[in-house]
């Protein structure tokens, strides 16, 4: 993370520094830092991100879209300045008994992507500035993935603070709207249900059809009713 950290800084400043030019901004690591649980006059940004991890105990890597990226950002009242402490979640391989948790490695793209994020949030909430509807700019997949979310090996679901402990448990994996996550949970979620949607509206109920049928020809007797009362009535 050593030489990362110094990526994301450079990043930060980079960002940062076109909006607010005259403003001092630092962005420090902070392993201690917990989700909704914010000193004074601080606010928060969380985002769940792409990245990759490697078990430094066999090299085995894996992916995961469910990377918990937390921010807690402070602009000081009196002068020009603010602070942001940064925590990444680890996650460790399922693969090797007691095995380390291990910092993701994040891209540098999706590290500008999460970043221009936090500096949204940061002009909206430490500045009042900014937009109504911001939408947050999600990170790029490498690969689609496949699989539940490893939560047995995920430091934020071991801590309870990951996307999905709050959803039901007897899902099958925890899936997050935010982060549009699993491969698999989209072709679930869209493809089986749409079919049998779609299929619903182009096959008729036959209950449907046979009350269309009584609906039309009662009109047309109706209809046929007034033209010979019409006709009658002109003839006399
Ligand atoms: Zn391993
Ligand atoms: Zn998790």
């Amino acid at each position: 993370m050593a030489e990362d950290l110094e990526v994301w800084k450079q990043v930060f400043q980079e960002l940062i520094q076109e909006v607010k030019p005259w403003h001092r901004w630092t962005l420090t690591l902070d392993r201690g830092l917990l989700p909704n649980t914010l000193q004074p006059g601080w606010s928060q940004y969380q985002q769940w991100a792409f990245a990759r991890f490697q078990c430094s105990l066999c090299s085995r890597s894996w992916a995961s879209s469910q990377v918990q990226v937390l921010f807690h950002m402070h602009k000081s009242k009196e002068e020009p300045r603010g602070k942001v402490k940064m925590r990444v979640f680890a996650q460790r391989c399922r693969k090797c008994y007691q095995s380390p948790f291990e910092v993701p490695k994040f891209t540098k793209e999706n590290i500008s992507r999460i970043l221009n994020n936090l500096v949204f949030r940061i002009l909206k909430k430490c500045y009042r500035e900014g937009f109504k509807s911001m939408e947050e700019i999600p990170t790029i997949k490498e690969i689609s993935l496949e699989g539940p979310h490893d939560s047995n090996n995920c430091e934020a679901c071991l801590q309870g603070f990951c996307a999905g402990s709050t959803q039901a448990s007897s899902l099958p994996t925890h899936w997050s709207p935010r982060t549009n996550t699993y491969h698999h949970v989209e072709r679930q979620v869209q493809v089986t249900p749409w079919n049998e949607r779609l299929y619903s509206h182009i096959a008729p109920n036959p209950r449907h059809r046979y009350w269309n049928v009584c609906c039309c020809c009662i009109i047309l007797v109706i209809v046929v009713v007034i033209i010979v009362e019409i006709i009658q009535w002109i003839s006399t």
